[in-house]
């Protein structure tokens, strides 16, 4: 594998009641990373444990400055842990990693050793998962509509290891639990985005946090992710068309009515009339809702630098 490279490295690690595993953790990551990396810092990010995992990463700290903490006054979620970590990050190299255990750090020089094959995102693929079947059959649904729907191709999206690029994590914002579609976000901002198999363990202590809940929400974020990405920019192109349609297909019918009467019938009302009125009214309501999320991203727009990318040598 690779041998150590000039980069300085930063480990981010999300954890919610993780204790347990914190001690045999840091031993695993500084061996690998004193070996990987010039330099190194550990960021673990507090989640708001209830278990004295706090207590733990305050003695890591004290018997090793490159530990860094974030501690969260409740629980806020994995990406809020991550977003935050990516922010405070210093490396030129950031790897995410769980803190159960469950990932092997000791596959960090291989997807280094990616990255210098000139991705800018190396996605870990747990090829032999080591998961009871209730979390890894939905998984394999998801990661398969996502990959569908996105055209980011990777088998496991939510694999806590990855590695990027520094300037990926400072240019992705993730929030609420999107942390599962960075893949595809930093693919659609124009990142190389890849895969790598690695190897994945059983969770030894604590209890895993996600249910099958997370299904249904992770198709909904699925939708939010396409609409930000794709259409954010230009959102009355999504919604101008439906509400030409709409307009369309009301103008249409109201038409035909319109010729009736002249034509001298007696008009009644009945279904398709009403209908066709209610979607000119429909129509108009999408339409001017387009109109104002086109007034917000334009102003929003002028905030927005991420998308230059800086030249100087
Ligand atoms: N995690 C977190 N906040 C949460 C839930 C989970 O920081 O609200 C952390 C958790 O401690 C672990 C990682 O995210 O380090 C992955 O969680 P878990 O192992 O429960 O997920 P699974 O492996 O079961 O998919
Ligand atoms: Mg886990």
């Amino acid at each position: 594998m690779t041998g150590k490279t000039d980069y300085f490295g930063t480990v981010v690690i999300p954890l919610f009641n993780e204790r347990e595993s914190l001690v045999e953790l840091h031993r695993q990551l500084t061996a690998v990373m004193e070996r990987t990396f010039a330099g190194h810092e550990l960021i673990f990010i507090d989640d708001g444990s209830t278990d004295g995992s706090i207590d733990a990463l305050r003695e890591l700290r004290a018997g090793d400055r490159r530990v860094k903490i974030i501690s969260f006054r409740r629980n806020y979620g994995k990406s809020a842990a991550l977003s935050d970590g990516f922010k405070a990050a210093r490396g030129d190299v950031v790897i995410t990693i769980d803190a159960d255990l469950q990932d092997n750090p000791e596959e960090i020089p291989g997807l280094v050793a990616k990255l210098d094959e000139g991705y800018d995102l190396v996605s870990g693929w747990k090829l032999k998962r080591k998961d009871p079947i209730t979390k890894t059959l939905p998984s394999r649904l998801f990661n398969l509509t996502t990959s569908l729907v996105s055209g980011i191709k990777l088998h496991d999206f939510n694999c806590g290891l990855k590695a990027y690029r520094g300037e990926v994590v400072k240019r992705i914002s993730i929030y609420g639990e999107l942390h599962r579609f960075i893949p595809v976000i930093a693919g659609w901002e124009g990142f190389r985005v890849t895969e790598k198999r690695v190897t994945h363990f059983e969770r030894k202590y604590g209890r895993s946090k996600f249910g099958a809940r997370r299904f249904l929400n992770g198709m909904f974020d699925l939708a939010t992710v396409m609409f930000l990405t794709r259409r954010a920019s230009t959102p009355f192109h999504f919604f101008g068309r439906v509400a030409f349609l709409f307009l369309a297909a009301g103008s249409l019918i109201t038409l035909y009515f319109l010729v009736i009467w002249m034509l001298g019938h007696g008009l009644r009302v009945r279904p398709l009339m009403v209908g066709g009125l209610v979607m000119i009214v429909i129509a108009i309501q999408i339409g001017s809702f387009g109109l104002l999320a086109e007034l917000f991203t334009s102003r929003v727009e002028r905030t927005f630098a991420y998308r230059e990318h800086r030249i100087d040598d």
